[in-house]
């Protein structure tokens, strides 16, 4: 099959080749699938340059996220047929382990990462077990699809699930120009919740109020927690989905009402910040840590998307021969919505 391959980490673009490798061959209780598109996710250019954190065995092809087509099953294989549109998890999941069983298979610590430890949505082909997909709705396109998939069920996870965000609150999403959180700002209004978008670009901020935001603050030239205060009446948010750290962090934290929960996703503004801790226990204020989803959290938004409730927001696309200029525009940040590589 056709594939854009490394054969080695490297910063430049070039480094993804389009060339000609093995098709992968599915084994006893898996899926060949063949890729229609597949998005350019800020983990393929972290691993590209080598930042991932993870070594990938070389050659290696990428992505994160991908939907296609089911054309061969293994031996074994029950739930699903050639012809079944799905989408491949990223967190191929072991399915047995405490946390698995538990319905908490986000955290499942056996899980290989598609596009990581293993092949992923950058070629033609890939495959997975039977158990790492969802289907996809009918009427969704592919480009939809993988587009809204990761960042919808990522933003659902921390803001419905483990916020539990409710009608008529104040949310707060910084990075609101970025994937998740044109994601969390969409999922935020479509549970009732009041949108404050925070972002340090006043072209991106008028995007985020296309999608639904009631409020925004620019933070190159307005504090986060004073003009918070102001919007809420000098009460603060009662839920904040923050994806930056650093000096936005402390900013977010100090927007925060009484009792307010706050949900950290990314921390590429800096990973280690000064708190003050008194201000978490007088103000009740809880943190938690988020990021990965569940295959239920999938299901769920790529059934709001097929129903239009959930609006996928794509810059543009590109051919998968084209994953290095993809990569170009990624790390320009001068994009709002996901690229995506078509087939
Ligand atoms: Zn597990």
């Amino acid at each position: 099959m056709k594939a854009a391959v490394i054969h080695d980490y490297g910063a430049g673009f070039d480094t993804i080749k389009y060339e000609d490798v093995q098709t992968p061959v599915p084994d006893s209780g898996e899926l060949l699938i063949k890729v229609h598109a597949n998005a350019v996710n800020h983990c393929d250019t972290d691993l590209r340059k080598g930042l991932f954190g993870v070594a990938s065995t070389m050659p290696h092809v990428m992505g994160v996220d991908a939907v296609g087509e089911i054309v061969h099953v293994g031996e074994g294989v029950s739930e699903f047929q050639p012809g079944d549109r799905v989408a491949p998890h990223f967190m191929l999941t072991c399915g047995v382990c405490r946390d698995c069983i538990d319905g908490r298979e986000n955290l499942c610590a056996n899980a290989e990462v598609l596009g990581v430890t293993v092949w992923g949505g950058y070629g033609e082909y890939l495959k997975c077990g039977q158990h790492h997909v969802v289907p996809i709705p009918d009427g969704l396109s592919w480009v939809d699809a993988v587009a809204g998939q990761v960042p919808f069920a990522t933003a659902w996870e921390a803001l419905v699930e483990v916020a539990a965000i409710r009608a008529g609150e104040n949310v707060l999403v910084t990075a609101a120009g970025g994937g998740v959180g044109s994601a969390g700002v969409q999922i935020a209004k479509l549970a009732g919740a009041r949108v404050i978008a925070a972002a340090g670009d006043d072209g991106k901020l008028e995007r985020a109020r296309e999608l639904g935001a009631d409020e925004v603050i620019n933070y190159r030239k307005e504090h986060i927690g004073e003009v918070a205060r102001a919007l809420t009446g000098g009460r603060g948010v009662d839920v904040c989905l923050e994806m930056i750290g650093g000096d936005i962090l402390v900013q977010s934290i100090d927007a925060l009402a009484a009792g307010a929960r706050l949900a950290t996703i990314g921390a590429h503004g800096g990973e280690r910040v000064e708190l003050d801790f008194v201000e978490f226990f007088r103000k009740h204020i809880t943190v938690h840590g988020c990021g990965r989803s569940t295959k239920a959290q999938v299901i769920k938004v790529l059934d709001l998307m097929a129903r239009g409730k959930l609006k996928p927001v794509v810059h543009k696309t590109f051919g998968l021969d084209e994953a290095g200029a993809a990569h170009e525009l990624m790390e320009s940040r001068n994009f709002f919505g996901r690229m995506v590589l078509t087939r």
